[in-house]
């Protein structure tokens, strides 16, 4: 006996995507004003994302971790 096809097809719960989409709100060092990053990989990314923008191609940024806020921060590099 082998009931092992049962169908694994179940419908969504309609709740299931309400209340728990957006709930990210980019938060704001008070004292540099810069946006915070919860750790350097997420700042790092965002970093590169802007760097290879055709119109901040130029532009460097590199990542310093806060004093203050003890979150990171981009900022813009010397060339
Ligand atoms: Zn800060």
């Amino acid at each position: 006996m082998c009931e092992s096809e049962m169908t694994k097809y179940r419908h969504t719960d309609p709740n299931w995507e309400t209340g728990n989409a957006k709930r990210d709100q980019p938060r704001i060092c008070p004292v540099s004003g810069k946006k915070m990053y919860a750790n350097e990989g997420e700042a790092k990314t965002t970093a590169a994302h802007r760097m290879s923008d055709k119109e901040s191609a130029r532009m460097q940024l590199r990542t310093y971790k806060c004093l203050y806020c003890g979150a990171w921060h981009l900022t813009r590099k010397e060339a």
